[in-house]
C-alpha cells in the first residue's frame, strides 16, 4: 500500500492534533487532582480520595488470600462514596489521556514507517 500525500497530512495533523490533546488532559487532570475535595475540606489531610483507595488496596494485598483487582477494588470504593467527583473526572481524564497515548503512539509509528520507506526510496535512487 502507498502511502498518498495527503494520507502523510493526516498522519501529520492528528500528530499534532493527539500531543496537544494528551497535554490539555494532563493538565485538566492535574487541576482535578488539586480539586479533590478530601484535601479542601480537611487541610490537614493530604491524600487524595484516590491516594486513600491506593493505601487501602495495598493494606488489603497484604492479606494473601485476596485477590482482588485495583479496578474491582475502586468500584467497590466508589459504591461506597468514598471518592469526590474531582477524583472521578481525574481518574477518567487520565484514563482518557492513556487512550490518546495510544494512538499517539500509532501515528509515530506509521511515520516512522513512512520515513524508513523514504530513506529507502532515496537510497535506491
Ligand atoms: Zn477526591
Amino acid at each position: 500500500m502507498k502511502t498518498n500525500e495527503k494520507g502523510m497530512m493526516k498522519l501529520i495533523t492528528d500528530h499534532a492534533l493527539y500531543s496537544d490533546k494528551i497535554r490539555s488532559l494532563k493538565q485538566l487532570g492535574s487541576e482535578a487532582f488539586f480539586k479533590c475535595e478530601r484535601i479542601q475540606d480537611q487541610m490537614s489531610v493530604s491524600v487524595t480520595c484516590i491516594e486513600s483507595a491506593i493505601s487501602d488496596y495495598k493494606a488489603l494485598m497484604t492479606d494473601p488470600t485476596e485477590c482482588i483487582s485495583f479496578e474491582e477494588f475502586f468500584l467497590v470504593v466508589v459504591d461506597e462514596g468514598s471518592v469526590c467527583k474531582h477524583c472521578l473526572e481525574c481518574r477518567r481524564l487520565k484514563k482518557e489521556r492513556a487512550e490518546a497515548g495510544r494512538r499517539l503512539g500509532q501515528i509515530r509509528s506509521a511515520i516512522t514507517k513512512i520515513g524508513r520507506r523514504l530513506q529507502q526510496d532515496g537510497d535506491e535512487k
